[in-house]
């Protein structure tokens, strides 16, 4: 799994670069915990108004991660839990997922929600996830696709 997320609260001074890479820390090791190895984190710690390359809904760390791992995204999901998060996903080529509690209570049925397939359990977010991939199995040892998880704070 790569982590892809906004994090523009560092580039307004909010949040130290620092204290960024603790929680990075800690959630690796939660997702070790768990079975998940955590290959990479990409973080955009600019600000909305620097225009970079790399904040979602721009596909700039989706791009970059690409590359470093030597992903197919048109064969990868991407799981957020936003618009930003589709858009990106998208205008990398890759395959959006949503997930979260908040989807299944939304009545919003924007349009660019309604062709996303979503999930709001875990279970159902590994069976969609496969399903995407058309597998039965996610990540084996010789499946070189890869699952995303996009934070956008
Ligand atoms: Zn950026």
């Amino acid at each position: 799994m790569i982590v892809i997320s906004n994090q523009a609260a560092v580039g307004k001074g909010l949040l130290d670069p620092a204290r960024l890479e603790e929680i990075t820390v800690k959630m690796q090791q939660a997702l070790l915990q768990d079975g998940t190895p955590l290959a990479a984190a990409y973080y955009c710690t600019h600000r909305s108004d620097e225009n970079c390359v790399c904040r979602k809904p721009k596909p700039g760390l989706l791009l970059e991660a690409a590359s470093d791992f030597n992903i197919d995204l048109p064969r990868s999901i991407f799981i957020g839990d936003s618009e930003t998060d589709v858009r990106a996903a998208q205008a990398a080529g890759s395959r959006p997922l949503l997930f979260g509690l908040g989807l299944q209570v939304s009545s919003d049925t924007a349009d660019w929600k309604s062709k996303v397939p979503f999930a709001t359990t875990a279970q159902a977010l590994f069976l969609v996830a496969a399903g995407c991939l058309g597998e039965k199995t996610l990540m084996g040892p010789r499946d070189r696709s890869s699952a995303s998880f996009g934070r956008d704070n």
